[in-house]
């Protein structure tokens, strides 16, 4: 007994030796040494310019008969007045009439360009909710240190924010080492297949070869992550798949006065109980896996040695972080029922039945993955599944944090704002960089603006809105970042 004591004692007193060595062995993945970039003076006209460019209606809708195409023109010809020396001195290339792409040509052919990106589209402003607004979304008003309106985050800010910035650079006459692409779609709101895809399929027709790009996503989190009180710059490094499947279940139909022990509307009913009562597997890898190793050095103690023990506590993480909503998005495919219908009077049993449900695939798993674990977990063969197909997306591929382009953006990060951290992260929505893949690896989703949980809320959202010193650090960062390029 007393020999199986130590024995005991022995192996926890090894466990310990190893938690511990582990936990002090994880250095910070912070870049050090990084000089705070003296802050470029950013005038007052560049905030003007965002004000204007948000009276452009440029929205885009499900519909897409009801898309004003003469406010995209005129959007197009506001950037041509306002960029001069952007638009003499680059080449513009316009596909499919609306979506933009620049190229800046470099001094040195042999480094391979990188795209900057963003979307001028914008959604709607839901009916109703005018009157919540307290600007009006399309006036482009500055009050109170901000500019409001639709598009002042997601994405004009972007796109406004990159013209602003070259056009600063040739002010300068600077010349880029680097070739530079600019690339502006105007539909990614309804799924950019005429935009965004658009552009990056005419790069690859010309065999272009980028060394990184970098598009909307990850924005500078200044409150929310337990144990770090610094701003976290979540830069995305990967973005979910997406699919729709449609389940229908079919009965027989009559009066419902007798009606058979389940009706069409039961079966669903159970079918879709079975779905959310088993989720799909949650796991840790890919960008969460990355999240958790820059996260990790700057945590508290307790922390830090959960995460940097990960091959004991992979089940107790996972755990916890699926007990709220956005760290359950980041380890598993997301199952959401967003539509059902079935019947049609209350005393007729309906003979079909049928849901929609929306899900978001983490990468690893697949659109096809998705259909075959539906239908096992349904186990009913009277229901039939199909995808929408609309919007069907495999989820990105992992972009490499040791890779060029994350360097540079770590480092552009760390200049421009010396107080945040900088962590890769899984972006759960989707844009448009996703059809880039096919011409870069190294694809990084980041817009450098300090958002509160607040504000999350205000793209596509009541009140968007961008404060202007904001907006002039977004001026900033694209100007250090194509200087460091
Ligand atoms: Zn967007």
């Amino acid at each position: 007994m007393k020999t199986l004591l130590k024995i005991v004692g022995i192996g926890l007193l090894a466990l310990m030796a190893v938690l511990l060595f582990n936990t002090f062995r994880i250095s910070s993945k912070q870049m050090a040494n990084v000089p705070p970039l003296a802050s470029l003076a950013v005038s007052d006209s560049a905030v003007q310019h965002l004000s204007e460019a948000i009276r452009y209606r440029t929205v885009s809708y499900e519909d897409i008969a009801l898309m004003d195409s003469t406010q995209f023109e005129k959007f197009i010809g506001f950037l041509a007045k306002t960029y001069p020396l952007v638009h003499s001195r680059l080449t513009l290339k316009r596909i499919n009439n609306y979506a933009l792409l620049y190229e800046w040509k470099g001094t040195n052919t042999s480094l391979k360009p990188a795209l900057l990106m963003g979307h001028y589209d914008v959604v709607p402003v839901v009916q109703g909710t005018q009157k919540m607004w307290k600007h009006q979304p399309f006036e482009g008003d500055i009050a109170e240190g901000f500019v409001y309106g639709r598009g002042t985050l997601d994405d004009k800010v972007t796109v406004i924010g990159v013209l602003e910035s070259v056009e600063h650079l040739l002010r300068q006459n600077y010349q880029p080492a680097r070739s530079f692409y600019l690339a502006f779609g105007h539909d990614e709101e309804i799924s950019g297949r005429v935009g965004g895809k658009a552009l990056a399929e005419w790069l690859q027709a010309q065999n272009v070869q980028l060394e990184y790009v970098i598009d909307e996503g990850g924005t500078i989190k200044i409150d929310g992550v337990s144990g770090i009180d610094k701003p976290i710059a979540l830069v995305g490094v990967a973005e979910k798949g997406y699919t729709s499947l449609q389940l229908t279940s079919l009965g027989d139909g009559g009066h419902s006065s007798m009606p058979p022990p389940q009706t069409s509307i039961g079966m669903l009913a159970e079918a879709i109980d079975k779905l959310q009562k088993k989720p799909f597997p949650a796991r840790l890898g890919g960008a969460a896996a990355y999240l958790q190793d820059y996260l990790a050095p700057e945590m508290p103690f307790g922390t830090k040695l959960a995460m940097a023990n990960r091959w004991l506590m992979k089940s107790v993480i996972v755990n916890l972080l699926a007990k709220t909503n956005a760290g359950n998005a980041m380890v598993r495919t997301t199952t959401a029922p967003t539509v059902i219908n079935a019947g049609v009077k209350d005393n007729v049993l309906p003979i079909e039945a049928v849901a929609k449900i929306n899900f978001r695939i983490l990468p690893g798993d697949s659109v096809q993955g998705v259909v075959k674990y539906v239908k096992e977990t349904i186990g009913n063969e009277r229901i039939t599944v199909e995808t929408l197909k609309q919007f069907d997306t495999e989820p990105s591929p992992v972009s490499d944090t040791a890779a060029l382009g994350f360097r540079l953006i770590h480092r552009t990060i760390k200049g421009c704002f010396p107080d945040a951290l900088v962590a890769p992260y899984l972006v759960v929505g989707a844009t448009d960089s996703r059809y880039f893949r096919s011409v870069c690896p190294n694809v990084y989703r980041f817009m450098p603006v300090r958002m509160n949980e607040e504000d999350l809320k205000r793209p596509h959202g009541t009140n968007e809105r961008i404060s202007t010193e904001d907006f002039k650090n977004v001026v900033r960062f694209y100007v250090a970042l194509i200087k460091g390029s």
